[in-house]
């Protein structure tokens, strides 16, 4: 949809300068108010901090009634209707948590000819569960006053997404009892599969979609190995946080509550400024910590994905993932909370081969969460790739290299070789060999120390161990081998995950007969075995 003149334009344009004191529009942004306006249903996919608030909230300010918001979180609700009280707006929200007084004056709102309320926020609760609230809005679509309706993180609709929210599924009922209000939908997810679903669940199949690119040119992308001690992780942290990041602010995120604990402790322990915040903990202490992080008080905060939507610090020069996240979309969600004010900010995950595994056990239950997870493992195992094109290549962008502007640790400084791993996939699949002959169930870990010459003696195998060998390059062959479906996780009878080999006719059959062969990029700086 294009950027031409409309009859609207003049007064979109007039709109943006004398409220929001803007200068000129984003990309895609004015495509999206033009397509709303042109009451065509549309999914708007554009990076966290990329604006796609003013997509629905300029279109509001000059249409003829009410454009009713959906918001899966009463906190952005009130964060926008705040701003937006500061413009002048009239806006309001209804949550489970509005008095009756402020119910009363939105319902009459609502089907008043003369109110001047513009933007209406509701849960998916309301719209799911209140029968009253829905017969409102039919009284105020009849009326001719339903101008549009928003769905923010749209994603919430689809099973597939990072953040399933049973109430969106709801949603797929308006375009059938309000077929003239056209549909905007806002997510910064984009997998296909997701969006694919949510056009479905919606009942908007022919809608446009509008792609922002997901590329933030003043992050840069980071991955570093992490130590095997917890102790050496936090001394490798400190000494980044107290060099690099000196008195800046940073988000730190953890796998798990216990972990995000531990790591406050460690980072405390070693002088830094930081708060812990995860769910488990009282609404006010949370509130306490992202406060003292607003105002700078503490620096870092430890956290766990708890600490989500709703970020909106512009000075955050660091994300660190002390663990991997569940998939390259938390990933990006997460680091993308980094340099909101288009500074130079850090993204950078530590790496450990056994995380996976933690991680696997923990995605187990969840449907997409291996396809998900190995994502992400590509990404900090693949050592040439810049890491922006992997990032490119998961949302469907197009890439060319050279738009990184050296701006990962792949692009800024790069040398790696191709060497052939077919000898040591071999004897990996001689170990699971005799493992499977021997009824015996192995962790990865399990079958690293095999393969190192360590554990259990029946394992091992003369010839097929590789004690001198470093032990990240054997983590990586391993690794590699599962990407490429040479082996598999599973969770047969155990409640972790174990590896075993594949199927009839797999590449690892063909490996063991000597025909397929195996090789991989190594760093050139590791020594060669
Ligand atoms: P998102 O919802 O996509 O995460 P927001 O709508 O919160 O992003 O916008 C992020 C920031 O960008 C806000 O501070 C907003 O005021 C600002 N912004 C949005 N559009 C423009 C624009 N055209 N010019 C300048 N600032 C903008």
């Amino acid at each position: 949809w294009n950027r031409s003149d409309f009859s609207w334009s003049a007064e979109l344009k007039e709109t943006m300068v004398s409220v929001y004191r803007m200068r000129s529009l984003r990309p895609m942004q004015l495509e999206t108010m033009n397509l709303t306006m042109s009451n065509k249903d549309c999914i708007l996919i554009m990076p966290t901090g990329g604006g796609k608030s003013l997509c629905f909230q300029l279109p509001a300010l000059i249409s003829k009634g009410i454009t009713l918001v959906v918001s899966p979180l009463v906190s952005l609700m009130e964060d926008q209707v705040i701003a937006l009280r500061d413009y002048n707006v009239d806006a309001s929200m209804l949550n489970a948590a509005c008095d009756k007084e402020t119910v009363k004056r939105v319902q009459d709102a609502m089907i008043d000819k003369k109110a001047t309320l513009k933007l209406l926020y509701v849960t998916p609760e309301k719209l799911a569960k209140s029968k009253r609230f829905m017969a409102r809005l039919e009284k105020m679509y009849q009326l001719g006053r339903f101008s549009r309706l928003v769905i923010d993180e749209v994603h919430c609709c689809s099973q597939w997404g990072h953040d399933f929210r049973p109430d969106y599924k709801f949603l797929g009922i308006m375009k059938r009892q309000f077929p003239e209000v056209p549909i905007l939908g806002l997510t910064a997810t984009a997998t296909l599969k997701v969006l694919d679903d949510v056009k479905k669940i919606l009942n908007i199949p022919n809608c446009y979609l509008f792609r922002a690119s997901f590329n933030r040119p003043n992050l840069y992308y980071e991955v570093r190995p992490k130590p095997s001690s917890q102790a050496d992780t936090m001394n490798d942290m400190k000494q980044l946080i107290h060099s690099k990041f000196r008195d800046q602010s940073g988000i730190v995120y953890c796998l798990t509550r216990k972990d995000s604990e531990e790591v406050t402790t460690a980072l405390q322990q070693r002088g830094v400024k930081a708060g812990c915040y995860h769910a488990d903990l009282s609404a006010r202490e949370r509130s306490r910590v992202h406060r003292d992080w607003l105002q700078n008080k503490i620096l870092v905060v430890v956290a766990t994905v708890a600490f989500g939507m709703g970020i909106d610090k512009p000075d955050v020069r660091f994300v660190i993932h002390h663990s991997l996240s569940k998939s390259m979309e938390n990933l990006y969600q997460e680091s993308g909370r980094a340099g909101r004010d288009e500074g130079r900010s850090h993204c950078i995950v530590y790496y450990k081969f056994a995380d996976v595994f933690r991680l696997s056990t923990m995605v187990f239950t969840e449907q997409t969460g291996q396809e998900n997870l190995y994502g992400i493992v590509r990404y900090c195992t693949d050592i040439k790739r810049c890491r922006r094109s992997v990032i490119a290549r998961h949302f469907g962008e197009v890439w060319d290299k050279s738009q990184c502007n050296n701006m990962c640790d792949h692009c800024d400084a790069h040398c790696s070789e191709k060497r052939d791993v077919t000898r040591h996939c071999q004897n990996v699949m001689k170990i699971l060999d005799l493992a499977k002959s021997t009824e015996q169930r192995l962790t990865a870990l399990k079958l690293l120390e095999t393969w190192m010459g360590k554990g259990v003696q029946t394992l091992r195998i003369k010839g097929a161990e590789a004690p001198s060998i470093a032990r990240e390059k054997l983590e990586r062959i391993i690794a590699h081998m599962l990407l490429e479906g040479y082996i598999e996780e599973s969770f047969h009878f155990t409640p972790y995950s174990t590896i075993s080999y594949l199927v009839p006719g797999s590449k690892a059959q063909l490996l063991s007969s000597s025909i397929g062969t195996v090789s991989m990029d190594f760093p050139s700086k590791q020594n060669s075995t």
